[in-house]
C-alpha cells in the first residue's frame, strides 16, 4: 500500500478511537461535561421555569451588583452607514445607579432606544470630539425627548474650543444646532410636554492632561488629549475601584499610555489596516494610508498601546467587523498583542466587576416604544408662544369636524374626561 493510505488509515484509526473514547466519557460523566459550561445543574433547569442562566443579555432582566459596572457598545462602528453597526457610542451602567454615554455617532440613537432605559436615566452625554460619527445623533436624541418622555434637560459635557480654532468647540456647535431646531422646538411647545427642551452644555479643557470633566456620586471622569487633529480627547471614568479609558479617535499616544496602564477595561479605537481601506472602501493608497496611520490607530497601533499598557481587558472598535475583515486585524493585533480582546460589535456587553470582565452580545428590542415617563406630564400654555395662524388653520374642513368630535366623545368616554375639539385657540 502506498505510504500515504497508510497514513490515512492510521489517521482514520485513531481518529475512531478518539471518538470512541468520547461517546464513553460524555456517557459516565454528563455532570462533569455540564459543570465545565459553567450552566447551573442539571437540577436547577426545568421545562416550566425561566432558564436559570443565559449566554446572553436580556436588556432590563438583570439587575447591576452594587459594585458591578456594564458597558454596551451602541455603536462600534464607521462614518460608512450601516445596518449593522452604528458609529462611536458606548453606554456606561454603574453599581449606584449612574449612567454614562460616551459619544453618540450616527446610527446609535435607535441602538440607545432598543435597550428600553428610561430617557430621564440617560440625561449625560460626553463627546470626545466633534466628528459626526462621535455625535451626528446627538441632535436628534436632543429633539426626540418630548416625544420619548424625557423630563429632564439634557447634559452634554464636549471639548471647548481654543488652541488654533478658539471659535470652534462645544458651546458653539450646540447654539448652532439649537438654531437649526428653532422651528422644531417652536412647533412642540403648547402640544406635548416640552420640558426636556434645555440642553446643558459643559465644556471641557481638552488640552489639560487628567483634567476632572465630571465629579459625581462616587464617579470621576477626566480627560487626556487625543492625538486626532485638536479639541479631541479620550476619558478614563474611575468608580469604586474600578477603571475604564475610552479613547475616542487617537492615534497611539504618551498620555494615554501613562494614564491607561492596567485599566479593567481599554475601549481603544483600532480601524482598518491601510490595504483593507484600499480594498473595502476603495480609497486611494494616499488617503489609506493619511487616514490609517496618521489621524487613526490601526490594528497594529492597537496592539502595540494594549501590549504597552496591559488592561485587564482590552476592546478593539471603529472598523466594520464581517466575516472577511476581522481574520486580518485578529492576526495583526495577535503579532503583537496576546492579552485579552473583543472585537467590538453592536450591542456586545461587557460587565466589569473586580473578579474581571464577562463579555457577552445584548439582545436588544427592534420594536421600542417610549418607557413610561418617571414624572407626570405638562403642557405648556399661555405665554407668547408660537401659534399657527387663522388662515392655516382655517384649511381644515367643517366636513370633517364632525368625525373631529366623534373621536373626542370616544375618548371622554373611555377615559371619563371632558375635552373639546377646538384648532384655534
Ligand atoms: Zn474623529
Ligand atoms: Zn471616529
Amino acid at each position: 500500500m502506498p505510504r500515504k493510505f497508510i497514513t490515512v488509515g492510521a489517521i482514520i484509526t485513531v481518529g475512531l478511537i478518539a471518538i470512541a473514547a468520547l461517546t464513553l466519557e460524555v456517557n459516565v460523566s454528563v455532570k462533569d461535561a455540564w459543570a465545565a459550561t459553567n450552566q447551573p445543574s442539571v437540577e436547577d433547569w426545568s421545562p416550566t421555569q425561566p432558564y436559570p442562566t443565559h449566554e446572553v443579555y436580556y436588556p432590563g432582566t438583570e439587575a447591576l451588583d452594587p459594585d458591578e459596572m456594564r458597558v454596551i457598545a451602541c455603536g462600534s462602528g464607521m462614518p460608512m452607514p450601516r445596518l449593522s453597526q452604528a458609529a462611536a457610542c458606548m453606554l456606561i451602567e454603574l453599581g449606584n445607579g449612574d449612567k454614562f454615554i460616551f459619544d453618540m455617532g450616527t446610527g446609535s440613537m435607535e441602538r440607545l432606544y432598543a435597550l428600553g432605559i428610561p430617557l430621564d436615566y440617560i440625561d449625560k452625554v460626553f463627546l470626545t470630539h466633534l466628528h459626526a460619527d462621535h455625535m451626528g445623533d446627538l441632535p436628534a436624541f436632543y429633539i426626540y425627548g418630548p416625544q420619548n418622555n424625557r423630563s429632564v434637560p439634557l447634559r452634554v459635557w464636549g471639548p471647548g474650543g481654543g488652541g488654533t480654532r478658539p471659535e470652534w468647540g462645544t458651546k458653539a456647535a450646540m447654539d448652532s444646532m439649537l438654531g437649526m431646531w428653532a422651528w422644531m422646538t417652536g412647533t412642540l411647545q403648547g402640544t406635548i410636554d416640552t420640558r426636556s427642551m434645555s440642553l446643558v452644555v459643559t465644556e471641557y479643557d481638552w488640552s489639560k492632561v487628567n483634567g476632572v470633566v465630571y465629579e459625581e456620586n462616587g464617579v470621576v471622569i477626566r480627560s487626556i488629549p487625543a492625538v486626532h487633529f485638536e479639541q479631541s480627547a479620550s476619558f478614563i471614568l474611575e468608580w469604586n475601584g474600578l477603571k475604564l479609558a475610552f479613547s475616542g479617535d487617537t492615534l497611539p499616544n504618551k498620555w494615554w499610555i501613562e494614564h491607561t496602564k492596567g485599566v479593567d477595561l481599554s475601549i481603544h479605537e483600532s480601524i482598518f489596516m491601510p490595504n483593507m481601506a484600499v480594498s473595502k472602501w476603495k480609497f486611494s493608497g494616499e488617503e489609506a494610508l493619511n487616514a490609517m496611520t496618521k489621524i487613526h490607530a490601526n490594528p497594529a497601533f492597537f496592539a502595540k498601546v494594549m501590549a504597552m499598557t496591559e488592561p485587564k481587558h482590552a476592546v478593539a472598535y471603529h472598523f466594520q467587523n464581517d466575516f472577511d475583515t476581522l481574520p486580518a486585524v485578529v492576526s495583526t493585533v495577535e503579532e503583537i498583542y496576546d492579552g485579552p480582546v473583543d472585537y467590538a460589535r453592536d450591542f456586545m456587553v461587557w460587565n466589569v466587576t473586580k473578579e474581571g470582565v464577562r463579555t457577552r452580545m445584548a439582545v436588544p428590542n427592534p420594536e421600542y416604544y417610549p418607557s413610561p415617563p418617571l414624572v407626570e406630564k405638562k403642557i405648556e400654555a399661555g405665554g407668547d408662544r408660537y401659534q399657527t395662524p387663522e388662515w392655516v388653520l382655517d384649511g381644515f374642513p367643517p366636513e370633517v369636524d364632525d368625525v373631529a368630535n366623534k373621536i373626542f366623545s370616544d375618548f371622554n368616554e373611555e377615559h371619563g374626561t371632558d375635552y373639546k375639539f377646538k384648532l384655534k385657540p
